[in-house]
C-alpha cells in the first residue's frame, strides 16, 4: 500500500512501515529510543514490533495503565519523570505503541518534554489507526472532561500495521468502526454505503486506508481547525459529553469512545433533520445503522440534564456559543450550527423512544 503524505510527515502501511521505521532510525541517529506502551500493548504488540525489526535497538520501555481514566496529567507526570530518570534529551525519540490513549497522551508527553522531542505513532487499535494517530491532535483529559489539555503537534511518521488488530477485542474493533462510519457521513456517501455492508472485521486494510485518506485530506486543508477540520467532530459534541458523563457516573457502565460517539451521531442526525435539511430517509438510515451495531442506552431526565451541562466544555465553543457540526445530507457537513434549547431534549426523547 502506498504511503500517504501529510503536511510534515507520512503514514506508512504494513510491512513497508517496518522498513521505513528502520531507515528512519538509522538516518536520524537518535540519542535514545523510548517506546510508550500500556499493559496490554506491552503484552500483545511490543513482541511483534521487536520481532519485525532486523536491527538491534536499545529501547527503553515506558508503561502506563490502560484506559481512558488514565489519560490524565498524573500519567503524563509519571512518563515525564521516567524520561528524565532515563536521561532522555532533546534528541531522543518516543514511539507511541498503543491505542488512542497512548498516542494522544504520548504525543502530548513528547511535545512538552524539554519543549518537545520527536515522536512516532504506531497505532494498535482500529480507532487509533483510522483517526487518533493521524492529524497531530495530542492531549489528555481534565477530570472527566475530554481532551481539555493538549497541543496540536505532528509526529515524525505514523505506521499503520493491521496485524496488531489480531489481539484486539471485537468491542474495541466496533468502537473504531464508528469513526470510520463517521468519515463516510461527513465526506463520502459511497464509502458510507460500502461500510454498512461490512459484517466482520477480517479484511479491513483497504477500508483503513480509505479512512486515513479522508481524515488526512481534511486535516491538510485545515491543520489547526479554523473551519473545515471541525467536520471531524460530527457526533462528538454530544458524544464527548456522554462519554465524560458515563466515565464519572456510578449508575452507568463506561462507554468506549466509539460507542459514545455512535449515540452522538444518532442524536446529531436528529438535529440535522430539523435544522440543516437532512432527509427523513437519511435520518432513518443513520439511526438503523448505528442501532444495529451499538448497544442502546437509556437516558433518564437527570442523565440528560447532566450531559447537557457538560456541553459548555466542548472545545469548539466560542464566545459562549456551542457550535455543532451537523449534516445537510450524507457526505455533506454543516459547521458552526447553533441549536435551539428545546431541540436537545427532543433529540434525547427521539433516541430514548427508538
Ligand atoms: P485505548 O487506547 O484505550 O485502547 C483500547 C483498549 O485496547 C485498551 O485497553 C488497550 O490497552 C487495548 N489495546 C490496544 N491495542 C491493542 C491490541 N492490539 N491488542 C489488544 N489490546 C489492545 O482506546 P482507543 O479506542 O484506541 O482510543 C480512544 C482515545 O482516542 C480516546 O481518548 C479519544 O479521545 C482519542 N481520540 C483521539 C483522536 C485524535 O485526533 N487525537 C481522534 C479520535 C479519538
Amino acid at each position: 500500500m502506498e504511503s500517504i503524505t501529510s503536511a510534515s510527515y507520512a503514514v506508512h502501511f504494513n510491512q513497508n512501515a517496518y522498513a521505513v521505521l528502520e531507515q528512519h532510525l538509522t538516518k536520524k541517529n537518535y540519542s535514545k529510543l523510548f517506546i510508550l506502551v500500556d499493559t496490554n500493548t506491552r503484552r500483545d504488540c511490543l513482541p511483534i514490533l521487536k520481532s519485525r525489526l532486523r536491527g538491534k535497538y536499545d529501547f527503553e520501555i515506558l508503561e502506563i495503565i490502560p484506559g481512558e481514566e488514565n489519560k490524565n496529567i498524573s500519567t503524563c507526570t509519571k512518563a515525564w519523570e521516567a524520561l528524565s530518570n532515563l536521561d532522555a534529551d532533546r534528541k531522543s525519540l518516543l514511539i507511541n505503541l498503543g491505542g488512542g490513549v497512548v498516542t494522544d497522551l504520548g504525543g502530548f508527553v513528547a511535545s512538552t518534554f524539554k519543549r518537545g522531542i520527536s515522536f512516532i505513532n504506531i497505532p494498535t487499535t482500529l480507532l487509533a489507526m483510522v483517526d487518533a494517530s493521524v492529524g497531530g491532535k495530542t492531549g489528555v483529559d481534565l477530570g472527566p472532561l475530554k481532551n481539555q489539555i493538549g497541543v496540536i503537534n505532528q509526529p515524525e511518521m505514523v505506521l499503520v500495521v493491521s496485524e496488531f488488530l489480531a489481539t484486539l477485542e471485537v468491542r474495541q474493533l466496533n468502537s473504531g468502526f464508528a469513526e470510520m462510519l463517521k468519515h463516510g457521513l461527513i465526506q463520502d456517501a459511497t464509502y458510507w454505503k460500502s461500510l454498512k455492508l461490512i459484517t466482520d472485521f477480517v479484511a479491513l486494510d483497504q477500508l483503513i486506508y480509505d479512512s486515513v485518506i479522508i481524515k488526512n485530506k481534511v486535516v491538510l486543508q485545515d491543520p489547526t481547525e479554523q473551519g473545515l477540520r471541525k467536520i471531524l467532530n460530527y457526533g462528538h459534541t454530544l458524544g464527548h459529553a456522554i462519554e465524560s458523563y458515563f466515565l464519572e457516573s456510578t449508575n452507568h457502565e463506561t462507554l468506549l469512545h466509539g460507542e459514545a460517539i455512535a449515540i452522538g451521531m444518532i442524536l446529531e442526525a436528529y438535529l440535522s433533520h430539523h435544522l440543516t435539511g437532512l432527509s427523513e430517509g437519511s435520518l432513518e438510515d443513520i439511526k438503523s445503522t448505528f442501532l444495529g451495531r451499538y448497544k442502546k442506552v437509556r437516558f433518564s431526565p437527570s442523565d440528560i440534564q447532566n450531559i447537557l451541562s457538560l456541553l459548555k466544555f466542548d472545545k469548539k465553543n466560542s464566545h459562549g456559543n456551542i457550535n455543532f457540526v451537523l449534516l445537510h445530507a450524507i457526505g455533506k457537513p454543516a459547521i458552526d450550527v447553533k441549536i435551539p434549547e428545546n431541540l436537545y431534549k427532543e433529540a434525547f426523547a427521539y433516541y430514548n423512544g427508538l
